[in-house]
Formats: C-alpha cells, sequence, structure tokens
C-alpha cells in the first residue's frame, strides 16, 4: 500500500516534466515510459526501464546544464530531507515549503526519508504539509527506501544520523555513521541528478559527507558539502552582540576546519560597517584581543551544548535556519564581497591535506562554490587549523577503516 501511494506521488512529480524532456526519451512512445505511465515507475522498477538502462532516461538523467535554470522557470525541484521525522526537519521542511530556501516563486517535490520505525511519524509531518497548503510543494513523498528518496533528486539535506548513545564510543558512533552514510553515498550515485547538491548535517557531519562523496565516485567532489554556516552565524551573533550593532553590519567571519570543538572560529578578515568605504575590522571595533582568541571562540565552540543545558533539547530551528542559508547561498550566490563559511572537499589549500571535508572561506554564484584563497593565516590561527585537521584526519582513518577503503 506504501509502496503503491509512494508510486502515486511520484506520478504526479512526473507529470511536470516538460515536452522537451520527454520527446528526449527514448522510451516515451512505449508504455514502459515511467514518466508517461507511472504505474511502472522507476522508483520501484527500475530494472526493466528501458530508458534507464540506456543512460538515456530524462527523469532520472537530468543534464548539468538544464539544472540550476530551472529555478528562474519555476519548475519544480526534488528536494530529498533524510531524518525527516526527526527536530531539525520539523523546523526544517516547512521553512523549504514555503519558500525561504529556492524563493518564494520556486516549486519543490519534497522527497522525505526516515527510518521504518518513523513511519507513523513521518506521516503526521505530510499530514501537516498538506495541512499547510503551500502554493510552492508540487508533490511529497514519504519512504524509508533510499532509491525511492533519492530518485533524480537535485538537493539532498542529509540530517538524519545515528545519535550518541550513553555509553557509546566515539568510534563506535562513527562506525554506526559510516554505514549510514556509505548507503547514502551510493544510492545518490545511482540515482540522484547528476548535478545533485548534496548538504550533510547529521553528525559528525564532515566525515558523513566524506564517507557520502567517497560512495559517490560518479558525482562531482565539488557537489558535496557539511554544515558549519550555523557557527559562522553564530560568530557573527557574538560579534553584534559584543559591538552592539545590528546583525547585518557584520562581514566575513570564518568558520575554518570541523563541525565540532575543535572548529576555528576566525575574525581575521572580518569588518563591520554596510557602507563600502566605512569598514571598521572587527579586531579593532572590538578592541579586545583577550576576548576575541579566548571567550569568543570558546563561546562559539561550544554554544550547541550550552542550548541543550538551557532547552533540554537541541538547537534544532536554528539548524534549520542554518542549513536554508547555506543551500539558498551556494544555488543563488552570496552578495558581492560578502564570504560565508561551507565544508568542501580541500584542494590543499592553506595546507589541508585534499580531499578532506574541510570548513573554508567561500563565494558562491551560478550554483557553485569558490574558496576564497590567499588569506594570510598567522600563528594563532595555523595552531587552531592543525588542531581541527588533525581530529578530521583522525575520523577519516577510522572511518575509512570500517569501510575497507
Ligand atoms: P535532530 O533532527 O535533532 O538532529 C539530526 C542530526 O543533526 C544529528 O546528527 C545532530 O547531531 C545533527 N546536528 C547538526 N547540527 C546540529 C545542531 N546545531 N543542533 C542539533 N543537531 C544538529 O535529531 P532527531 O533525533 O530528532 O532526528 C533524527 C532523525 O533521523 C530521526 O527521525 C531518525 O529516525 C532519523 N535517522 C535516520 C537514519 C537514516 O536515514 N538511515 C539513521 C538514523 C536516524 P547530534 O546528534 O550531535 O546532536
Amino acid at each position: 500500500m506504501e509502496s503503491q501511494n509512494a508510486q502515486r506521488r511520484l506520478g504526479n512529480i512526473y507529470g511536470h516534466l516538460t515536452t522537451e524532456e520527454t520527446s528526449q526519451c527514448p522510451a516515451s512512445n512505449s508504455n514502459k515510459c515511467p514518466a508517461m505511465n507511472p504505474g511502472k515507475c522507476p522508483a520501484s522498477n527500475s530494472d526493466k526501464c528501458p530508458a534507464i538502462n540506456s543512460g538515456k532516461c530524462p527523469v532520472m538523467f537530468t543534464s548539468q546544464a538544464k539544472m540550476w535554470p530551472r529555478l528562474t522557470q519555476g519548475e519544480p525541484i526534488r528536494v530529498c530531507v533524510t531524518g525527516a521525522a526527526g527536530n531539525i526537519a520539523y523546523s526544517l521542511i516547512f521553512m523549504i515549503a514555503s519558500g525561504h530556501m529556492f524563493g518564494p516563486k520556486q516549486r519543490v517535490a519534497l522527497h522525505l526519508l526516515d527510518i521504518p520505525p518513523m513511519e507513523k511519524v513521518l506521516k503526521g509531518v505530510e499530514m501537516e504539509i498538506l495541512d499547510c497548503a503551500f502554493p510552492l510543494v508540487s508533490g511529497v513523498i514519504c519512504t524509508s527506501e533510499p532509491k525511492v528518496a533519492f530518485m533524480n533528486v537535485d538537493v539532498a539535506i542529509l540530517v538524519g544520523a545515528f545519535p550518541r548513545q550513553k555509553g557509546m564510543e566515539r568510534k563506535d558512533l562513527l562506525k554506526k555513521n559510516a554505514e549510514i552514510f556509505k548507503a547514502q553515498g551510493k544510492a545518490m550515485n545511482d540515482y540522484a541528478s547528476r548535478n545533485v547538491k548534496v548538504l550533510v548535517v547529521g553528525n559528525p557531519a564532515n566525515t558523513n559527507c566524506l564517507i557520502a562523496m567517497n560512495c559517490a565516485p560518479d558525482l562531482p567532489k565539488s557537489n558535496f558539502s557539511a554544515l558549519t554556516r550555523l557557527d559562522h552565524n553564530r560568530a557573527k551573533a557574538q560579534i553584534a552582540q559584543n559591538l552592539k550593532v545590528p546583525l547585518d553590519t557584520v562581514h566575513n567571519v570564518v568558520i575554518w576546519g570541523n563541525h565540532s570543538a575543535t572548529q576555528y572560529p576566525d575574525i581575521s578578515y572580518g569588518y563591520v560597517g554596510n557602507h563600502p568605504h566605512i569598514r571598521t575590522p572587527i579586531r579593532s571595533a572590538v578592541n579586545n584581543d583577550q576576548w576575541l582568541q579566548n571567550e569568543f571562540i570558546a563561546t562559539v565552540q561550544q554554544r550547541g551544548a550550552e542550548i541543550i543545558k538551557a532547552r533540554n533539547s537541541s538547537s534544532a530551528a536554528s539548524a534549520a535556519w542554518a542549513v536554508v542559508n547555506h543551500m539558498r547561498d551556494w544555488l543563488l550566490g552570496t552578495p558581492e564581497g560578502e564570504i560565508v563559511s561551507m565544508a568542501v572537499c580541500s584542494d590543499g589549500s592553506y595546507d589541508i591535506p585534499a580531499g578532506l571535508i574541510f570548513s573554508f572561506p567561500v563565494t558562491c554564484r551560478n550554483g557553485e562554490w569558490t574558496m576564497v584563497k590567499g588569506l594570510k593565516v598567522t600563528e594563532f590561527s595555523r595552531k587552531k587549523l592543525d588542531l581541527t585537521t588533525q581530529e578530521l584526519q583522525e575520523e577519516k582513518q577510522d572511518a575509512f577503516s570500517f569501510l575497507g577503503i
């Protein structure tokens, strides 16, 4: 029954195929075409689809060139959220559905994945999405099958991860998550759009992202990222609060490294002020190196734990909002001159080993991020970068040994 429902909803989504897309499909004139005949949907029957097997199905293989112009043409884009019955997703999905992520005109088809025990909760989320009567939502699929969840998605937000449990060693947590992100990387490799943009939120986010990226060899490495935007936002907020200035006057803080307590929130290149000729470096504006090098860094690093202490629950709403910021900037672009932080695959810049998923300063344009290079790294910063690099290398070693890579 669930599978029939998923097929029916996929059928609705495929209903948005353009004439151009269907005319390119080798199977479009036969009763085997999944797009024309939702009963034979590839999500449940891909082995038998001639279009998929010949690598020519437009539903499965959206060309890179056609991908991001969609954002302006108003065609629905397919967005997968994993851990969709969890806390972060409960804020995130509604932000996506109401247009905060892709803009007020962009329709979305939501692919929501969670594990089978969460099926009932996920059903409740689906009912609430329906009750919101969002004009931008063109379809919803709730599933526990990665194949269905990642089928032809343009954006994948991987929130679900195995939580740390009492008495669990860090290595055990890494192992559990290595298995999950290996399976999801493979599923994206096989079924997602060739230009799917992936954001990993579930912890340990950098290393989970590293695993997914390495298990999806057919997808561009530059399409994988992990979330450090919440840390970035927290750093901006701490500076604004210290200076008693509006938040939108604080620019170009940077988070380096791992989304963990070793991350390095860095204000060396940041400034305060919105007038192009009146900009004060954050360091001079704050005028208190002792605070900047100690309390500021520790506050940003420990903020998540502080919120759990205060709320008895984690920082789900601010995490969801940071996801929206990250994806929106990646796809729609950052303002001219504005630096944001994204954990992406290192190319060896700043002496960070190539291949690590590491948070760097980036700018974004036309759906691509570009690392900001050549920033001066002080001796103080170098020590902080080395510490977080070491942690990420250890995580990588453990994760790869579990996976036999
Ligand atoms: P949340 O939605 O609160 O958090 C999900 C993940 O995001 C956790 O790994 C969490 O890390 C991480 N995270 C990253 N940044 C933050 C932040 N700032 N604040 C809070 N969390 C952050 O977890 P729930 O337990 O409510 O929901 C998780 C869902 O994932 C569940 O529905 C579960 O069934 C599902 N799940 C799916 C799996 C799969 O798809 N195979 C596997 C396991 C679970 P941290 O744990 O460090 O807080």
